[in-house]
């Protein structure tokens, strides 16, 4: 295998390998070091897919409990879910797309150098793995991601106190579940496991589910959180966690400020993850850091010329850096074509869509309703709901609304929030509305076909000018 190339990638996640492709694309010769045994990084392996893998199990399950509804016999007993099946078929999702990644780079003729790899400056890269390799490159992108990480006051200890890579794979659905942090990994969990017939808690510190979310958006999920039975507490400080081999007690200070207690077979901490650059060498070649992130400029250019970071492991010095599979991606390609020469722009984070898939879904782009007004903008929102919907009840999927945030004096679509059925997949088109300046009117213009969930968007926009028509 060659040692000097025209790019090295550092991390073969969703950022990583995007980058090393797009780069390959444009005639440059790239090597991605990767330290995993397979490609494709935390999305791959531990997050995006595993996790949506297991929320269709939960969505099978729940399917089947309701067989009377939908007029399918079962002759014997109740439904119940068999997790080595469960794992059987995720991990056969996994492999299958990690060995996709591995066909890319073969096709794209890139070398995955399998090991850990250091930054030594001057374009070098030190990889061991067994021996050591010394690869040199006129440029390097950093891509090496996040980690899960806790609070002080919780010591994980991986077995009963948990982070979201042990909880995908839990070989028994735990009798009870308790779950700090309701962003995007807490929800998702909490809802396959309480499907799967867990007893689940989720701990909140601030006032609401989902915090990033329009508030509407956060009392929707907590209504039907409470209708399936999960437990949630918001307002809620985890103050301790101690683990027995039985279970774990977690102490906490509730709403009202009093002390609680709870105990569950298992505590998930999601609370959030940080990046990852021990011993990669970053601070001793004079990369500007920032909590342990590397600080980028909007071409994530590092401090240190013709070093470049992407992902997770970044910080762009304003607000937070959405830690986001897509995120990475995009980041990836924008880098790729600048050193490929190729005009590029910076990224508008403001149109970063994100989507949970939470039961019920969520998916949002833009700006809340309270951010809106806290911008100054002379704000009008239309909200729809998808009960409404012949498409949705024909799934017996009615819970929630599609919510469109519009600026009065324009009309500018701002920002649009949904919970509900496909939201995840619906807020495309809000995506693409959003990056062309759509306003409102134009959505109500657009037909969207009968019958769809997409018709939740179109109402919605009517409603935005106060004339919804199935309402
Ligand atoms: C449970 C969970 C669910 C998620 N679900 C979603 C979702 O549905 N949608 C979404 O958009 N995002 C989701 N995410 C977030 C998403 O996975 C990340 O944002 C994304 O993977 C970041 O990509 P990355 O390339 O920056 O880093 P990573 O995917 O973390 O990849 C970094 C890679 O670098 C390697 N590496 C690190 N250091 C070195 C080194 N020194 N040498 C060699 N290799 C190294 C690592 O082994 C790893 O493979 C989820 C995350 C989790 C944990």
């Amino acid at each position: 295998m060659p040692t000097s190339y025209d790019v090295i990638v550092i991390g073969a996640g969703t950022g990583g390998y995007v980058a090393a492709i797009r780069a390959s694309q444009l005639g440059k010769k790239v090597a991605v070091v990767e330290k995993q045994k397979a490609l494709g990084g935390t999305c791959l392996i531990w997050g995006c897919i595993p996790t949506k893998a297991l929320l269709e199990h939960a969505h099978a399950l729940k399917v089947v409990q309701n067989a009377k509804e939908w007029g399918v016999m079962i002759p014997y007993g109740a439904p119940a879910i068999d997790m080595k099946q469960v794992h059987t078929r995720k991990d056969k999702i996994v492999t299958g797309l990690t060995k996709g990644v591995e066909y890319l780079f073969k096709k794209n003729k890139i070398d995955w150098i399998k090991g850990t790899a250091r930054l030594m400056g001057k374009g070098k890269v030190d990889v061991f793995e067994g021996d050591k390799q010394t690869l040199e490159a006129k440029e390097i992108i950093v891509a090496t991601g996040s980690q899960p990480r806790s609070v002080p006051s919780v010591q994980i200890d991986h077995e009963r106190i948990i982070t979201s890579d042990e909880a995908i794979h839990l070989k028994e659905v735990p009798k009870s579940l308790a779950i700090m942090g309701s962003g995007a990994v807490g929800v998702e969990f909490a809802s396959i496991y309480r499907r799967f017939g867990s007893e689940v808690t989720i701990i909140e510190l601030l006032p609401r589910l989902v915090p990033v979310e329009d508030e509407a958006v956060s009392a929707e999920l907590e209504k039907s959180f409470k209708k399936q039975g999960i437990n949630v507490l918001t307002s809620t400080k985890v103050t301790k966690a101690t683990a027995s081999s039985t279970e774990v007690t977690i102490e906490a200070q509730g709403a009202d400020g009093k002390p609680l207690s709870i105990s569950a077979s298992l505590l998930l901490v999601a609370t959030g993850r940080g990046p990852v650059t021990t011993g990669l060498g970053a601070e001793e070649l004079g990369i500007a850091m920032e909590k342990g992130y590397i600080k980028v400029d909007e071409m994530y250019r590092t401090s240190v010329p013709n070093v470049s970071a992407i992902g997770d492991v970044i910080t762009l010095g304003t607000g937070v850096h959405p830690q986001l599979a897509h995120v990475s991606s995009m980041e990836g390609v924008i880098v790729a074509e600048r050193l490929a020469g190729k005009p590029v722009q910076p990224l508008n984070y403001e149109h970063v869509p994100g989507c949970t898939y939470c039961d019920p879904e969520i998916g949002s782009v833009g700006l809340t309703e309270a951010e809106a007004r806290q911008r100054g903008y002379d704000v009008r929102v239309g909200q729809f709901p998808f009960g409404v919907l012949g498409r949705a009840k024909m799934a017996g999927e009615s819970e929630g609304f599609v919510k469109i945030v519009a600026d009065k004096k324009y009309d500018e679509v701002l920002g649009v929030h949904m919970i509900g059925p496909r939201s995840t997949e619906l807020v495309a088109e809000a995506v693409l509305a959003l990056r062309l300046e759509c306003t409102v009117e134009e959505l109500i213009k657009t037909i969207h076909a009968h019958p769809t969930f997409s018709e939740a968007v179109a109402e919605a926009a009517h409603a935005t000018h106060g004339a919804a028509i199935h309402m």
